[in-house]
């Protein structure tokens, strides 16, 4: 899922400044699982918004504010509302602001910081496992992530300041080598970690990322 957080309130209502009629948008996803976008925390926009003296003409949180059709459609429903408008608030992911802005045409704030794509280890805690690279190598890594979870993504093993398999960045962590080490030898493939890995095809990477199913 996609990880976001809110952004600071005073910097929300500075970009609000101009703005004294506001539409809130909220993500029935990964917002809501953030804790960052959903029913709650649109409403408690609301209370905040209109304490600071904005009025707020209305408010819908789509079930997924990235998928562009569906956004255009809830937007559609709440017409009135959402003419009466100056602006939109979108407490949603980058993605989600973006199909917002495109269905409405109108002013659209950003309410939230885009973040990682993540993996969720309990409620409200969140690990980044895969930074979509677009080449995987899981398969060669024992389903560990080193393009990822290795702070200098290095694909053939630890760097020299590893230390009793410890992360040279974090003491705390255990270098993601160390681990896909030991989980290829339990794996009783050992001989792996022989295989060299060549550089990644970082053009599978390129800006802005597009797939078309085919039939
Ligand atoms: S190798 Fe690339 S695609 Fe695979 S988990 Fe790592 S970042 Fe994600
Ligand atoms: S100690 Fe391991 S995880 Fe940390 S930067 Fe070096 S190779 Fe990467």
């Amino acid at each position: 899922m996609i990880i976001s957080r809110q952004k600071p309130f005073s910097d929300i209502l500075a970009a609000l400044e101009e703005v004294n009629r506001v539409f809130l948008v909220g993500c029935a996803k990964c917002a809501t699982v953030c804790k960052a976008g959903g029913e709650e925390e649109v409403w408690q926009m609301q209370e905040a918004l209109t304490g600071a003296g904005k009025v707020i003409t209305g408010s819908v949180v789509i079930d997924e504010a990235c998928h562009m059709l569906r956004a255009g459609r809830d937007l559609r429903a709440k017409r009135e509302m959402v003419e009466e408008a100056d602006a939109f608030l979108v407490l949603a992911c980058g993605a989600g602001v973006q199909s917002i802005s495109t269905a409405s045409g109108t002013r659209t704030v950003a309410g939230l910081d885009t973040l990682f794509l993540g993996n969720i280890r309990r409620f409200g805690q969140f690990e980044q496992k895969c930074s979509l690279c677009g080449d995987c190598l899981l398969t060669e890594t024992a389903g560990i992530c080193p393009v990822t979870v290795c702070p200098k993504g290095l694909l053939n093993g630890p760097c020299g300041g590893m230390d009793e398999g410890r992360c040279e960045t974090d003491p705390d962590a255990e270098c993601v080598w160390v681990q896909i080490h030991e989980r290829l030898v339990a794996q009783g493939k050992a001989e792996r970690l022989a295989v060299i890995i060549p550089p990644k095809d970082f053009s599978r990477m390129l800006k802005p990322g597009k797939l078309k199913l085919e039939k």
